[in-house]
């Protein structure tokens, strides 16, 4: 795989000028030079191989040569429903879901959630599924959705297969492979027993990941590499 660059515009046979952080990672971190060949990718589930024409100081420009369908996706969508950590381990959480082809993150408000004034916005995560995506291959972008209320999740949200991890005993439960699924991790603290009894009414089923308390990022990795 050739090195991939995003493009927030629609991509098309011919001439395309790029600017923004992928002109900077192109000409100031991979000094490419005119001739090079590169694979560039809108998002909407094509690669397209190009060659770069002209270099300026804060933009590119390229032929795009081809349009390639390359599906990299899982065979059903999967969304992860999840109270996000702090910080870093919350761009840990982001890179690993992009990686592991979840469908779609949805930032979840709960009893226990902990506002992080720290975190940087939805846009700085968007920015962070770009990266991930060049660097995994994925030609679809994970969306992330606005942050959403359990209570008002949990009971709109529509999909085959819905779970909710929660450190419980019993940890015997087979999840079917390759249905629409969605997954919901809760906070640090826990999602509350009301929370859990509110998804338990809604249809939703319970999953463990095992005897060990996982961190939220780990939760969310592990399950969605089960639901694979
Ligand atoms: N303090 C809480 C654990 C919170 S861990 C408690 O003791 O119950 C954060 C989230 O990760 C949990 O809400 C749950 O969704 C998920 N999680 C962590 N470990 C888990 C496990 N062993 N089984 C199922 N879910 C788990």
């Amino acid at each position: 795989m050739s090195a991939r660059f995003f493009s927030d515009t629609p991509l098309t046979l011919g001439a395309i000028t790029l600017s923004g952080p992928e002109a900077h990672h192109l000409l100031h971190v991979m000094r490419a030079a005119v001739g090079a060949e590169l694979t560039l990718f809108d998002g909407r589930g094509s690669e397209f191989p190009a060659r770069i024409t002209r270099l300026g100081r804060n933009d590119f420009e390229c032929e795009v040569l081809a349009e390639e369908r390359v599906d990299r996706e899982r065979a059903a969508p999967l969304t992860l429903a999840v109270a996000l950590p702090k910080g870093d381990r919350q761009k840990v959480l982001v890179e690993k879901l992009t990686e592991l082809g979840v469908s779609r993150l949805v930032p979840l408000l709960t009893e226990r959630s902990v506002a992080d004034k720290s975190a940087g916005g939805l846009e700085k995560l968007r920015r962070l599924v770009i990266e991930a995506s060049k660097q995994c291959g994925r030609n679809r972008l994970m969306e992330i959705t606005q942050p959403l209320a359990w209570a008002e999740y949990v009971a709109s949200a529509a999909a085959p297969l819905r779970v909710i991890a929660h450190p419980v005993d019993d940890s015997s439960e087979q999840l079917p492979p390759s249905v629409e699924s969605i997954a919901a991790i809760g906070p640090e603290g826990g999602f509350s027993d009301s929370e859990v009894e509110l998804a338990v009414k809604s249809g939703w089923q319970r999953v463990s990941l095992g005897p060990r308390i996982l961190r939220i990022e780990t939760a969310a990795i592990a399950l969605a590499a089960k639901l694979i």
